[in-house]
């Protein structure tokens, strides 16, 4: 029904979370109608996601790539955090949904992905050595491991734990009431920042 050069496009903006065909379609033929002003600059911010971003760092978390060619996120760079005080979450994803909740005042620390003995997801595949070497250069005192309350974000958290626990650190995981199996990323900010507050002491 489309131009092949269109229908390709409208695959690709379906390969987005949340869009299926339909309103991939509809975002094209938008496109198409509102001129090529919209479409150039869209073009130039995804190359500019391409060329400019990349993961910090320090955490993980999404951060510009700057003119001496280190990537450090606003919240490393910002000197009025709490350095002793580090959130672990699985995703970046997780991290936006806590900062929105505005019960973090420390830092953070992104693993990537999460321990899973089913998919075959070992210690041995998560960050431990660089988040070690990120707790010792901030002085980090307590660790709150904020991995979804899944089956893989526990054995996650217990591992974390375990690992952290022996180096003396303080480690505590978020207090339910984000329900299990829950998304983090779809709690509401009030529910995170009382699971925040409210976190226990593991191991
Ligand atoms: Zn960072």
């Amino acid at each position: 029904m489309l131009p092949e050069r269109l229908t390709r496009l409208v695959h690709l903006f379906a390969r987005l979370p949340g869009v299926g065909e339909k309103t991939a379609a509809r975002f094209v033929l938008f496109l198409v109608a509102a001129g090529p002003e919209t479409s150039t600059a869209l073009g130039e911010a995804l190359v500019a996601l391409r060329d400019a971003v990349r993961p910090c760092d320090r955490c993980g978390h999404v951060a510009e790539v700057g003119a001496d060619g280190h990537a450090v996120c606003a919240i490393c760079a910002d000197p009025k955090r709490d350095a002793r005080l580090m959130c672990v979450v699985g995703r970046v994803q997780d991290l936006v949904a806590i900062e929105r909740s505005g019960a973090m005042r420390g830092r953070y620390f992104v693993l990537g992905r999460l321990l899973s003995p089913l998919e075959g997801v070992g210690p041995d595949e998560l960050p431990l050595a660089r988040l070690r070497e990120r707790i010792a250069a901030d002085g980090v005192e307590e660790v709150v491991v904020a991995t979804p309350p899944s089956v893989d974000g526990e054995a996650t958290a217990l591992l974390l734990a375990r690992e952290l626990a022996r180096a003396g650190l303080r480690v505590s995981r978020i207090a339910s009431g984000v329900p299990h199996g829950g998304d983090l990323e779809f709690a509401d900010p009030i529910t995170l920042g009382r699971a925040l507050e409210g976190r226990k002491g593991l191991g």
